[in-house]
């Protein structure tokens, strides 16, 4: 399973015909799901149904199939596909399933599962029971084309901080939202993608925030967020106020709705351009907190940047930079799309020319 032979490595490497039979599995839902999962990954698959009872044929038949797959595969690839997809076709898990199952699905199903078109399905049978557990599998899958993006997004993130540190641009970045906030008078505020928590901890400092729920993609984030606002040290008063989730901002998710305000602070940037619709839809459509705080880089902004080469972004993992224009234009869209209203404001000392280092949205109903 893990791909490892201590004398043949050649071997274990290498992709062969092979062929597995399931003398019995039960599928309720039927032949054609056994189809979706396993010719997706390229095997040749015959199903057989058996009747429930052989001497009552009038009885028909009953959920048992006898299978076999065929392909040209490594050996590491079929067990993992068994080891995944055996349960699924089941979806009966009968042990307690907990976050223990959610890593060993990831780690089983690490290279392929993250590509397969059913992947949803996979995963919601493979977790039955526990929608909150197949959300986080899910949102962990869409970012798993990356080998460990976690450790990428930090070693970026820390370039960027240091570009940006000798204007002290978060600080201010955080102050401006927290007025904003404050003249809007919200009580109960997400903050999306929030990340190691910088936000998080100013928030918490103000007791006119009585609801303050972290949302972020990166399961390593939300751990470093907790540790930064100490929450397992915290009077339990404390801990009340402040929720961490974990999940993505590209899926709809019930637990966002009915917020007063929610901040998406130098996160946009980081969605390519399909994933940004899905999030417009998630945030302003399903989620619609009455006023929304968007932050993303002044790409005008970049030539005062000393260090940084022309053309270039602030972060590696930024999929675009706008100019004060074309952060505008996409933001006035979503006003008219969504019925907001929107107003711009600029964080960090603005430029006559190139405008602030960061550009803020605020939109409300
Ligand atoms: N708001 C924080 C972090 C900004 S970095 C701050 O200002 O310090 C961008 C953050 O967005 C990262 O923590 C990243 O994990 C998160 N992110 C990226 N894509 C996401 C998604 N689809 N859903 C939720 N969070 C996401």
């Amino acid at each position: 399973m893990s791909g490892r032979s201590k004398g043949r490595q050649e071997l274990a490497d290498q992709a062969m015909p092979l062929s597995a039979k399931l003398t019995v599995v039960s599928c309720r839902p039927g032949e054609g799901l056994i189809r979706e999962l396993f010719e997706p990954l390229g095997y040749v698959v015959t199903a057989e149904r058996h009747p429930l009872d052989e001497k009552f044929q009038e009885w028909g038949d009953g959920p048992y199939y006898t299978v076999t797959l065929a392909g040209n595969v490594r050996l590491r690839d079929l067990l993992n596909h068994l080891y995944v997809l055996v349960p699924v076709l089941d979806a009966e898990k009968h042990y307690w399933v907990g976050n223990a199952e959610v890593e060993k699905l990831l780690r089983k199903g690490g290279g392929w599962l993250a590509a397969h078109p059913h992947k949803e399905t996979i995963v919601k049978r493979y977790l039955p029971w526990q929608r909150g557990l197949a959300r986080e599998a899910l949102a962990r899958l869409v970012e798993a084309d990356n080998l460990d993006p976690d450790a990428k997004e930090e070693a970026h993130a820390q370039e960027e901080t240091e570009m940006e540190e000798p204007i002290r641009l978060w600080q201010q970045r955080m102050g401006a939202v927290v007025a904003v906030l404050r003249s809007e008078r919200s009580k109960r505020v997400l903050d999306l993608g929030c990340g190691e928590g910088k936000l998080l901890k100013s928030l918490l400092e103000e007791k006119t925030f009585t609801e303050i729920v972290g949302m972020d993609v990166s399961y390593r984030s939300l751990e470093i967020a907790s540790q930064r606002v100490k929450l397992d040290r915290m009077p339990t008063k404390q801990k009340e106020r402040l929720k961490l989730m974990h999940g993505s901002l590209m899926y709809r998710d019930k637990r966002l709705a009915g917020y007063d305000a929610a901040t998406v602070v130098e996160v946009i940037e980081h969605l390519d351009a399909p994933r940004l619709a899905a999030f417009e839809r998630a945030l302003f459509e399903s989620a619609r907190p009455k006023t929304v705080i968007v932050t993303t880089p002044n790409a005008e902004y970049n030539v005062k940047f000393e260090t940084l080469p022309a053309g270039q972004f602030r972060h590696k993992d930024h999929r675009f930079e706008w100019t004060r224009g074309q952060f505008q234009q996409w933001s006035s869209g979503i006003a008219e799309r969504f019925g907001y209203a929107v107003r711009f404001l600029p964080v960090g000392e603005e430029d006559p020319q190139v405008g602030a280092p960061t550009q803020m949205g605020v939109f409300s109903l």
